[in-house]
């Protein structure tokens, strides 16, 4: 292990790099003796325990399906929680303590940088955090455990059961268990077994991401911006970023989105990033502090549908990542929300009636109410900046133009004001639900 490796672990409070549990007391998994409830959510990240979480308030018997052995575990991602994902957790209730804060976004290009405070609107607050998965993800869950939902760790499930209906009624796990519920909550992120199962491919066109993150000690450790490096390919063009953790370590990732001409050697660009950092960052192989890292981003929400015959799709598994920004986490929390209020609904309408069947229905409807025009604007950018050409000009002619960028902040943050109350917030509604009837 390298002294800076050896450096981060011990900043991070672990020798396998992870931190403490913060929930040492609490048990690791719970009740592994129920079968049946009325909802099962499979996936404790974000998109389920939120699910869970909003289940269990309003009464609703959930159980709570994760195939890792215990929490905290890993999750590759690059840590960063825009204002609109601390909206969500201040509907939930979950504390934000001992989190580093962020105050705003700086995108640097190779000749020009900018920096925005975080837009301060009705809904969303001034404020970001930047926190390791290890902990965000271990804080929702046991979240959704306080509020009543049961979780059981080491749970994989590998197939749905369903009825001679076509109907999903519960769910198998590779261990051979059996769980039942008359309603099922694919929270699985982006490899969601469930939802190919339940007929739910992503559609073949889809746009999607790909991203590399590592951890490094580094002096930017405390900065108060996350930081949006774009330009710095010589071979695509792709983003970089690096996320301050307040705790002696930066989260450095980078990424491409399918649109993109040209190479799509994704750890060469990775590299190529590293290498485009300035000096003073000290972000270099010799202050990695972890296993490079990679996964795909499911965007714009990519499948036919989010529900079929009781099964919801939540989170990434239902391509909720946005794609302006590849944000994930809020629209995880957002669309758990979503499909929690029409569980709840379904519930009180008598599940198993054509009334109740509707109601869930509604979770499609209410989804794409919210995101689909955004999204499909987000379409057309994620294809326009993936022409390098394109992407060259609007960083040579949008960068230093800074009442431009201010709105191109709020949009690529989906930060305008949704009240109407500003004038970039209505352009960017306006512009959404033109998009939307594309
Ligand atoms: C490199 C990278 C950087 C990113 N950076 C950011 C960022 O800075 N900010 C941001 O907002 N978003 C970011 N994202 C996107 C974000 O990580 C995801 O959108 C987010 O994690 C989605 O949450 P989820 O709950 O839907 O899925 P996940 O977080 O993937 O959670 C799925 C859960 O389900 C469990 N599971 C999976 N399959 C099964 C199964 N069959 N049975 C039981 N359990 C199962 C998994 O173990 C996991 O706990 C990034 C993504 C990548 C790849």
């Amino acid at each position: 292990m390298s002294p800076a490796r050896r450096a981060a672990d011990e900043a991070l409070g672990g020798s396998d790099g992870l931190p403490e549990s913060q929930f040492a007391s609490a048990p690791a998994s719970a009740n592994i003796n129920a079968t049946s409830a009325d909802v099962i959510v499979v996936g404790a990240g974000p998109a389920g325990s939120a699910t869970a979480a909003f289940l269990a308030k309003a009464g609703v018997n959930v159980l709570l399906l994760e195939k890792a052995a215990s929490f905290p575990r890993d999750k590759t991602c690059g840590d960063g929680i825009t204002p609109r994902a601390v909206h969500m957790l201040h509907k939930l209730g979950v504390s934000t303590e001992g989190w580093h804060e962020t105050r705003g976004l700086r995108i640097k290009s190779t000749d020009a940088a900018c920096e925005f405070p975080w837009p301060l609107t009705w809904e969303t607050p001034e404020t970001g955090y930047c926190v390791r998965r290890e902990v965000f993800d271990e804080t929702l869950a046991r979240h959704a455990q306080a509020a009543g939902a049961q979780l059981v760790t080491n749970a994989a499930v590998t197939e749905p059961i369903i009825n001679e209906r076509g109907r999903i009624t519960g769910v198998r796990t590779r261990d051979g268990r059996e769980f039942s519920a008359p309603v099922v909550v694919s929270a699985e992120g982006v490899a969601s077994k469930l939802a190919p199962a339940m007929g739910l491919d992503r559609k073949p066109n889809a746009i999607s991401g790909v991203a590399m993150r590592a951890y490094y000690t580094s002096p930017k450790t405390d900065d108060d911006h996350i930081e949006l490096h774009l330009g710095f390919s010589g071979s695509a063009p792709g983003y970089g970023w690096v996320f301050p953790l307040g705790n002696g370590t930066v989260n450095v990732g980078a990424g491409l989105l399918s649109t993109a001409c040209g190479k799509t050697d994704y750890r060469h660009l990775f590299d190529e990033f590293v290498a485009s950092l300035p000096a003073e960052y000290g972000i270099n192989e010799s202050t990695r502090a972890s296993d490079i890292k990679g996964a795909m981003l499911p965007m714009a929400l990519d499948r036919p549908s989010v529900y079929r015959n009781g099964l919801l799709l939540v989170g990434d598994a239902a391509g909720c990542v946005n794609p302006f920004n590849g944000e994930g986490i809020d629209y995880a929390l957002e669309s758990a929300e979503l499909a929690a209020s029409a569980i709840v609904e379904a519930k009180a309408r008598s599940l198993g009636t054509i009334s109740a069947e509707r109601a869930l229905f509604g979770y499609r409807y209410a989804l794409n109410d919210s995101l689909r025009g955004y999204y499909r604007l987000g379409i057309i950018f994620a294809h326009l900046v993936g022409n390098p050409h394109v992407m060259r000009l609007c960083m040579k002619y949008g960068l230093p133009r800074p009442r431009l960028m201010r709105m191109v902040n709020k949009l690529l943050g989906n930060l305008g004001e949704r009240t109407g109350a500003d004038v970039d917030g209505r352009v960017i509604a306006a512009l959404s639900k033109f998009a939307g009837q594309l």
